[in-house]
């Protein structure tokens, strides 16, 4: 869209002067400025400059001799960003839909590059198209005389349909009805699709990366080109019905950077995004991941990271999800969500700030292969620790180069394993004991038991180390806890062990072997994933939950769920000192235990939990549980 009338914006200089036309020209763009203070910050403008690309406000001598020095930035034509509309009808109003637009987008990269401002005259390249038809759509009304504009139409729509899980359908419905309501000549979009592209400008980028049905590779990169799995043979299309080719599992991938970036480029959450190293803290509380010995710990090691506070800290949670619900189908995808921890205590690990990053598909579980799909996130996440990302920060109005760490990982014990590589299962499940562990098989009841084995960890002269009663019956307790090993040492344990990007065979070998360790997890590929203090944490939440099942059930004495089993009371026959629990009659009879409620104490207790009251989203509903 050129414009010959405005041919003096990139024809500034003359040798080493400026052309009269330019000086003329500009003096009549600072005008206009001028003229359209609804754009403006009081009497800052938006300067168009190649390293400000209307982001920045200046007052209008300092626009004026960025403008002398570096020139406009490429095909800026139409001054929209200042005010001018595409129609040639200037009523022009402050418009939080536009001002979000150019948040999000008038940030071109390309841009800060060539800072020279070469006078190279081109079509508007992609993204600058996406970024003016969504500017057009924050400017045009819906219809003539509306006061909605396109733009603010479209993504109320967008954000109803999420908000109530509304059908296609049902939104394409709406949008016709509408569309008949509203006058004709308007510009509203019949269908869901139609309004939705509109938006699409504002998305984020994904990326569908295919991958082997059975979870051996992807297809990505020096593989990309592949039509069967290099390691299994499996194919990677599957034909439909009708004879069409498409992939046979699709890993889908959503890059961190931008999502970052565009946390900075928000108004009112860039300024929060430094809260970690300004907030003052009370001392002795814990309030925010920021006041742990990890965070700290990274700080001191990495004081070069640590000095600039808009690095972000990361955490990662994964777990698998059925999308259809308990009791449909057996489908289960993994999705793995990253949240920054910079934020303050009210916006930290709240909604909006959880990105999923990668949505590994099902239907099983992925196990091992969970690394297989990181892939893409930990190549990024390297990036982000070892280079960084240009960054604009629109609370301080500059670029910075933005780094980030992944602190660590958060899941439940199963996934724990996955992410770690070390195996949860079996009698070596206590990642920190590991083979040190004393836990034991229960003979009749056929699982592993921790019973007794916490008693070390308590201080020399503890009164529960030499009772002979209470815990494991005889026994004085006179040891003490393993050594944990730090990150270095672990470091050693995996560093010549297989990864699952390795193939099947090698993992069967370390398997096999029964080590503990069944992979090196990629997360070890982190350069400093070794220097952290803590690398996993368990998601209490779930063991909350769990241990409350089986201590409700066994309390309550439910038949088929309580713990209180014959076989439960014979292995305690064996270890504890309960003369009172033994089975009698020759296994006939199981005395009832102390701690299961009688019909009297159930009703209570019952009645006690009808009448509890939480606050909204503090409980699940019992009775549905
Ligand atoms: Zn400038
Ligand atoms: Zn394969
Ligand atoms: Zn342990």
């Amino acid at each position: 869209m050129k414009r010959r009338e405005r041919s003096w914006m990139y024809d500034r200089l003359d040798g080493r002067n400026l052309k009269p036309d330019f000086l003329k020209g500009v003096g009549e763009f600072i005008q206009f400025c001028k003229e359209h203070p609804t754009c403006n910050d009081g009497d800052k403008i938006r300067c168009p400059c190649p390293s400000c690309d209307n982001r920045r406000f200046h007052d209008t001598e300092t626009v004026r001799v960025h403008l002398y020095k570096k020139g406009f930035v490429r095909n800026y034509y139409q001054w929209i960003c200042q005010g001018e509309s595409l129609v040639e009808s200037s009523r022009v109003q402050p418009n939080q839909y536009r001002d979000m637009v150019i948040d999000a987008l008038g940030n071109n990269q390309e841009h800060l590059v060539n800072e020279e401002g070469n006078s190279v005259e081109e079509e508007p390249n992609d993204e600058a198209k996406k970024f003016i038809d969504l500017l057009k759509a924050a400017g045009d009304p819906l219809y003539e005389g509306s006061k909605l504009s396109v733009l603010e139409m479209a993504s109320r729509i967008a954000s109803l349909k999420c908000e109530f899980n509304l059908q296609h359908r049902c939104v394409d419905g709406f949008a016709s009805l509408m569309n008949d309501a509203i006058p004709n000549n308007n510009q509203m979009g019949r269908t869901f699709n139609s309004t939705k592209k509109v938006l699409e400008g504002l998305e984020l980028p994904h990326e569908r990366i295919h991958t082997c049905p059975k979870g051996c590779l992807l297809f990505w990169k020096g593989d990309a080109q592949l039509d069967k799995c290099r390691v299994c043979g499996s194919d990677r299309y599957k034909k439909t019905a009708k004879g069409k080719l498409i992939p046979a599992k699709v890993l889908i991938y959503f890059p961190i950077t931008p999502r970052l970036q565009r946390l900075y480029a928000t108004k009112n959450i860039s300024e929060d995004m430094t809260w970690h190293a300004k907030n003052p803290r009370v001392q002795n509380t814990f309030a925010h991941p920021s006041d742990s010995q990890a965070w700290k710990h990274l700080d001191t090691t990495f004081p070069n990271f640590a000095s600039e506070p808009r690095n972000v800290r990361l955490g990662l949670c994964t777990d698998g999800f059925a999308p259809h619900g308990k009791f449909g189908s057996q489908y289960s995808c993994w999705p793995v969500i990253l949240t920054p921890y910079n934020l303050p205590p009210s916006m930290c690990m709240k909604r909006p700030f959880m990105f999923l990053s990668l949505l590994v598909p099902g239907p099983k579980n992925p196990k091992g292969n969970l690394d297989v799909y990181m892939q893409p996130l930990i190549e990024e996440l390297k990036q982000l620790w070892e280079v960084g990302a240009m960054t604009y920060d629109i609370s301080s109005k500059q670029n910075f180069n933005l780094r980030a760490a992944l602190l660590w990982t958060i899941s439940d014990f199963p996934a724990y394993g996955m992410l770690s590589g070390w195996s949860t299962a079996g009698k070596k499940a206590c990642p920190y004991c590991m083979d040190k562990s004393k836990a034991f098989w229960l003979e009749h009841g056929g699982k592993v038991s921790w019973f007794d084995c916490h008693r070390q960890f308590l201080p020399h002269d503890h009164p529960f180390r030499k009772n002979k009663t209470a815990l494991c019956k005889n026994k004085v307790e006179n040891g003490m806890g393993p050594h944990i090993m730090c990150g270095e040492e672990l470091w050693q344990c995996v560093k010549d062990l297989p990864k699952a990007t390795d193939g099947p065979e090698a993992l069967k070998k370390l398997k096999s072997a029964k080590m503990g360790w069944f992979k090196q997890s990629i997360l070890w590929e982190l350069p400093y994933w070794k220097d952290l203090l803590l690398r996993h944490n368990l998601d209490v939440m779930h063991i909350e939950k769990n241990f409350f099942d089986q201590l409700i059930n066994t309390v309550m004495d439910v038949k088929g769920s309580t713990s209180d089993t014959t076989s439960a009371r014979k292995d305690m026959a064996k270890y504890c000192k309960r003369r009172q629990l033994e089975l009698g009659n020759g296994n006939q009879t199981m005395p009832k235990a102390p701690f299961a409620l009688d019909k009297a104490q159930k009703k209570v207790l019952c009645e006690w939990v009808r009448d509890l009251k939480f606050p909204d989203a503090y409980a699940s509903n019992l009775s549905r549980d």
